[in-house]
């Protein structure tokens, strides 16, 4: 070996080496998980790149990943012919961590184990999860293209630094060598192995290979040497098929479930997932996912979004933001494509016009699966408003083609309630309206507690009519962009004068015109010692205790609305 440098890990490697290690040992297993689910998507990148530069596969088109494992020597290596990674890309990916927001991210960490393992879940354990079951990893690569002497030698004990030396390689692709720490031995085991490659891999679309286990024992002395002068043989111990394309009725929820691991890189479940075929003039297959908790970096802007396209199953692309709008920005998922042509790139993507077609189709199967979900698990569904109702909420400004359906997923705390919890919807809402009532009614507020002890709600709580009580910073301008659902308008009960519709009675109506009278001379006398601070002095019946309060005109902009804007300096 040559040119061989030590060098530091960042400091987030650090940090999050370290958390990994100690929160994740009740889950040591997802190492291999990890590892292959990295061979693999190398094995896709080679695939890709060689679309156009065929010789890339030097003669080995046979794409494939193999464990194997040294019992005496405690070791376990996993083994890819994919694209391989060059000197610097070594440098980037197995040293630093690229995301952006993970310093913040880690920041966040409480120390608290089980609550930490959490959070990593949120963030994608990785390659770094070597570290849970090696106190050394050593990783060989070879770049497809470089020569056999341009390869790279990783290694390093997870403690803060790492070695890199120029090293030979005949294949290409990369092997990553795991030295087992003391007590971790039991990875060297080929059904262990197997077990996990099952469990966890099985949805890998290369076949995952490992040495056929030894035949039965058998007593001739003869046979037995033979077999042990042979070269090894390798079978594939998963489907080896890409799993959007087997028939629904034959996945279980399980595979459905680690394939979201390996595609989302999160470590945790996801909520709910759809998974449709559709033949005909637009043809393609997707398998979407609600995760189940929002990432560290959901209000990132420039936090990768988007799903992985596949076109006649040949990887293309990750993070495709043009199939799913902003406000759709949590899915993940796989659309695999048979329109699009296999040289498509990101610009001919903005161009295509089939892809605002399958872009229109996917949205609503997200919009549909969101509202399968708030029908069929009210429970899982406030699970998904908290994670996600915030994002989702910019979506009847942004779609308006879809405003209904979108309206229909929002969820509001409420007078009818008395919880601060969004769990009701539009439609609820308009099915408990009063006779005569025309519209939707609404508070903005900084928070729960001020939105219901507002003084415009007491006429409400008077007539027994709900108000729907927001406090989402998002919330006042969202309400700016919507008119009606439904055929009811919206209403800010602060908002210029009351109009209760037909809920008040004749009775009720001359009542308050005669004492709108009898105040006439307060008024007077009130506006001008006023003038200076509002616009003008009503006579209202919207209170019933309080003795005064005060209103924005119709037009106004809301206090949320100002508070940003001072914010923001204007
Ligand atoms: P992620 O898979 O989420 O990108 P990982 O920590 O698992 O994060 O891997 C970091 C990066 O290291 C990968 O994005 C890839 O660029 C590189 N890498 C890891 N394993 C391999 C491999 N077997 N072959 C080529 N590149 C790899
Ligand atoms: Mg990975």
């Amino acid at each position: 070996e040559t040119q061989k440098e030590t060098l530091g890990f960042q400091t987030e490697v650090k940090q999050l080496l370290h958390l990994m290690v100690h929160s994740l040992y009740s889950n040591k297993e997802i190492f291999l998980r990890e590892l292959i689910s990295n061979a693999s998507d190398a094995a896709e990148k080679l695939r890709f790149e060689a679309l156009e530069k065929g010789d890339l596969y030097e003669g080995d088109s046979e794409l494939k990943i193999r464990v194997s494992f040294d019992k005496e020597a405690k070791t376990v290596t996993i083994e890819d012919n994919g694209i391989g990674m060059s000197r610097e890309e070594v440098i980037e990916h197995l040293g630093t961590i690229a995301k952006s927001g993970t310093a913040s991210f880690l920041s966040n960490l409480t120390g608290d184990q089980s609550k930490d393992s959490q959070l990593i879940g949120q963030f994608g354990v990785g390659f770094y999860s070597a570290f849970i079951v090696a106190d050394q990893v050593d990783v060989f690569t070879r770049r497809a293209g470089a020569g056999i002497s341009d390869a790279v030698h990783w290694s390093s004990r997870g403690e803060g630094e790492f070695t890199i030396a120029s090293t030979e390689k005949a294949g290409r692709g990369t092997r990553i060598v795991l030295h087992l720490k003391e007590g971790e031995e039991e990875f060297a085991d080929g059904w262990r192995l197997r077990s996990l490659v099952r469990k966890y891999s099985d949805h890998i679309a290369f076949p995952v290979l490992m040495e056929k286990e030894a035949a039965p024992v058998v007593d001739d002395a003869e046979e037995k040497s033979e077999t042990e002068s042979k070269a090894p043989e390798f079978e594939a111990v998963n489907s080896a098929t890409a799993l959007w394309t087997r028939s629904k009725g034959d996945l279980k929820d399980e595979e459905y479930q680690e394939f979201y691991k390996h595609i989302s890189h999160d470590y945790s479940e996801p909520l709910t997932w759809a998974h449709n075929k559709v033949e005909g003039s637009l043809e393609y297959t997707s398998l979407l996912y609600v995760p189940g908790h929002a990432p560290f970096d959901l209000w990132n802007r420039e936090a990768p979004r988007g799903l992985k396209l596949y076109v006649q199953r040949v990887f293309i692309m990750d993070q495709a933001d043009q199939f799913l709008p902003l406000y759709l920005r949590f899915i993940k998922g796989v659309v695999d494509s048979n329109n699009l042509s296999l040289n498509v790139s990101r610009e001919i993507l903005q161009r295509d016009p089939s892809v605002d077609k399958l872009r229109s189709a996917l949205t609503k199967r997200v919009l549909d699966m969101l509202s399968k979900l708030a029908k069929s698990d009210a429970e899982k569904y406030a699970g998904f408003w908290k994670e996600f109702g915030q994002v989702l909420k910019e979506g009847p400004a942004e779609d308006y083609a879809n405003r209904d359906k979108i309206l229909k997923l929002l969820r509001f705390a409420s007078t009818h309630t008395g919880t601060a919890d969004q769990s009701v919807g539009l439609e609820d809402y308009v099915a408990r309206m009063k006779e005569g009532q025309e519209k939707i009614f609404y508070v903005v507020a900084d928070n729960y507690n001020t939105a219901k002890s507002s003084p415009h709600l007491e006429i409400f709580r008077k007539k027994g009519i709900e108000v729907l009580l927001l406090t989402d910073r998002i919330d006042e301008w969202m309400m700016s962009q919507l008119f009606d659902f439904e055929g009811k308008s919206f209403q800010d009960v602060t908002k210029g004068e009351l109009n209760l519709g037909e809920v008040e009675s004749e009775e009720e109506k001359k009542q308050q015109e005669e004492s709108a009278k009898q105040l006439e001379g307060l008024l007077e006398r009130l506006k001008p010692v006023l003038e200076a601070r509002v616009s003008d002095v009503r006579v209202t019946h919207r209170l019933t205790d309080s003795p005064a309060c005060l209103v924005l005109g119709d037009y106004d902009m809301g206090l949320q609305m100002r508070k940003i804007m001072e914010a923001a300096g204007q």
